[in-house]
C-alpha cells in the first residue's frame, strides 16, 4: 500500500489528494499544512473580502469529508525533506517516512526590497489570516494604498472602493497584465480603476515610512515604544519615484509571489525560481513530485513556465496523481485564468504573446481579443464578460479546429457551431 505525503494543502495539494483517493481506495494519504484544512484562495480577494462568503465556505470540505475519504490532515509545517530515506520532518518534532512525496508549498507574497518594505503592519494577501487583516482595514473613509496593480491588487482595489475606502493604486507599469491579457483587454481593465473612483499613480515606491503617533499619551520619544508597531502608527508615508509622497492608513503590497521552494532546494532538488518539474510533475528525484504555484515546468530552450493560476494548480495536482497511480497523464489543453472586478468577469486563454489580434465587440463593454496564427489556428484569447465565447474558443483551440478572422470578429457567428 502506497503512502503519499503531500506537503501543502492548497488547491494543488488538495486536488492531488482527491485524485489519488479516487484512483486508489487503499493508498495512505497525508496532507501536512500549518494552516490546517485545505481552503481556496480566489474568494480572499472577492466574496470573502466583501463579507458575502462566510468563512466555512472558503474551505474545500469539512473535516468529516477528509475523515470519510481517509485523507489524514496534519496541522504542522514540514521543516526538512530527507531524500535518502524519503522522510518528511515536522516542526513539532515528528517525522513521516513515506513511499512518495508531493511538494505543494505554493508561494508567499513578495516583499519590496526597499527601505521600509518590511515594516510591521504592512498588508499582503495570500492566506485566510491575511484576508481577515485586510478586511478589518476596509472601513469607509480609511485610506488604502495598494502597491501593484496585477490580478490581486486590482481585485482588492475594486472590493475596497466599493466598501467606501479611499483607494490609491500605485504601479510603475503603464498597463498591468499586458502579457496575460493583451493590450486591448488589459488596457480596458486598467481604465476601470479610475472610472470607479480609484486614484491611479504610475510610479514605483522607493521608501515606506511609518508615521509616529500624535496622541500625547503615546510619546514617540519613549524608548518603550516601537515606532514600527502598527498599533501606534498613524499610518504610512510612501515616497514615490516621481518625487511625490502618498499618505495612507494602510498599505497592501501586491507585488507578486515568491515560490516556497526552500525545502526542495535544501534537499538538493533542482530548482530555478520554483521547483523544476517535467510534464508528469516529477522533480529531479524519482519519488518526489511537485505541483502548483511552487513549480516551474521544464521546457526546451526556455527556463520554463510558472503558471500562478487556479486551474493550472488544480490540473497539476491531477497530473501528479496520475503519475503516482501509473495511469495515463491527462491532456489538459490550453491554460485559462479569470479575474472578477467592478462587476465584470475577465478571462485569459492560451497565449496572448503571439499571432495576430482579431477583436469581437459584443456590446455593453463585452469584448474578446483573439490571437490567430497565419494558418487559422487559434492561439489564445482574452475577454471581458464573454464566458460563452471563451468556452467555445477553448474547444476550438483544444481540438485544433481552424477558424477565419472574419468568423472570429463577427458577433453573429456562433463559435460553438464551428466546433461541432
Ligand atoms: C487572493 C488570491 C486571489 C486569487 N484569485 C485568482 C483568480 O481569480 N483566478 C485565478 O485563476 N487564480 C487566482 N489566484 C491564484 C490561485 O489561487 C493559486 O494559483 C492557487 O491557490 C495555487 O495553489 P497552490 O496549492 O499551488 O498554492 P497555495 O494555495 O499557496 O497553497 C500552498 C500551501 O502550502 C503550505 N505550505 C507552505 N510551506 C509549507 C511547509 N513547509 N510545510 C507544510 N505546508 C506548507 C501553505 O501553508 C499553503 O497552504 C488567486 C490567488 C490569491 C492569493
Amino acid at each position: 500500500m502506497m503512502h503519499v505525503a503531500i506537503v501543502g494543502g492548497g488547491l494543488a495539494g488538495f486536488s492531488c489528494a482527491q485524485e489519488v483517493r479516487r484512483g486508489d481506495p487503499q493508498a495512505r494519504i497525508t496532507i501536512v499544512d500549518p494552516q490546517g484544512a485545505p481552503y481556496d484562495r480566489p474568494p480572499l480577494s472577492k466574496e470573502y473580502l466583501t463579507g458575502e462568503m462566510p468563512r466555512d465556505k472558503v474551505f474545500f470540505h469539512d473535516e468529516q469529508w477528509f475523515a470519510e475519504q481517509r485523507i489524514a490532515l496534519v496541522t504542522d509545517a514540514v521543516t526538512r525533506l530527507d531524500l535518502a530515506g524519503l522522510t518528511v520532518e515536522l516542526d513539532g518534532g515528528e517525522s513521516l517516512t513515506v513511499d512518495r512525496v508531493v511538494l505543494a508549498t505554493g508561494g508567499r507574497a513578495r516583499q519590496l526590497p526597499i527601505r521600509g518594505g518590511d515594516l510591521a503592519g504592512l498588508l499582503s494577501l495570500r492566506t485566510l489570516d491575511d484576508a481577515d487583516r485586510l478586511r478589518a482595514a476596509l472601513v469607509p473613509g480609511r485610506r488604502l494604498a495598494i502597491v501593484g496593480a496585477g490580478l490581486v491588487g486590482a481585485e482588492v482595489a475594486s472590493t475596497a472602493v466599493a466598501s467606501g475606502v479611499e483607494v490609491t493604486l500605485v504601479d510603475p507599469v503603464e498597463t498591468p497584465l499586458l502579457a496575460a491579457a493583451g493590450a486591448l483587454v488589459a488596457g480596458r481593465l486598467h481604465a476601470m480603476h479610475a472610472a470607479h473612483g480609484v486614484r491611479v499613480i504610475r510610479a514605483a515606491i522607493e521608501r515606506i515610512e511609518a508615521l509616529p503617533p500624535t496622541s500625547p499619551s503615546l510619546d514617540p520619544r519613549s524608548p518603550s515604544l516601537d515606532p514600527r508597531s502598527p498599533s501606534l502608527s498613524r499610518g504610512y508615508r510612501l515616497r514615490l519615484s516621481d518625487g511625490s509622497t502618498l499618505a495612507a492608513d494602510d498599505v497592501l503590497l501586491a507585488v507578486g509571489l515568491v515560490p516556497d521552494d526552500g525545502l526542495a532546494r535544501e534537499a538538493g532538488l533542482e530548482c530555478e525560481d520554483g521547483i523544476l518539474v517535467d510534464r508528469a510533475q516529477r522533480t529531479s528525484h524519482p519519488h518526489v513530485l511537485a505541483v502548483g504555484d511552487v513549480t516551474r515546468r521544464r521546457a526546451e530552450g526556455t527556463s520554463g513556465i510558472r503558471h500562478e493560476h487556479w486551474e493550472a494548480a488544480m490540473r497539476s495536482g491531477h497530473t501528479a496523481a496520475a503519475a503516482l497511480l501509473g495511469t495515463d497523464l491527462p491532456n489538459h489543453g490550453a491554460s485559462w485564468w479569470w479575474s472578477d472586478r467592478y462587476g465584470v468577469h475577465a478571462e485569459g486563454l492560451g497565449d496572448l504573446g503571439t499571432g495576430s489580434s482579431v477583436v469581437r465587440e459584443l456590446g455593453d463593454g463585452a469584448v474578446v481579443d483573439f490571437r490567430l496564427a497565419d494558418e487559422g489556428r487559434l492561439l489564445g484569447a482574452a475577454a471581458i464578460d464573454a464566458p460563452r465565447v471563451v468556452r467555445a474558443a477553448r474547444r476550438l483551440m483544444d481540438a485544433g479546429i481552424p477558424v477565419t478572422a472574419e468568423d472570429l470578429a463577427d458577433p453573429s457567428v456562433d463559435l460553438r457551431k464551428l466546433g461541432r
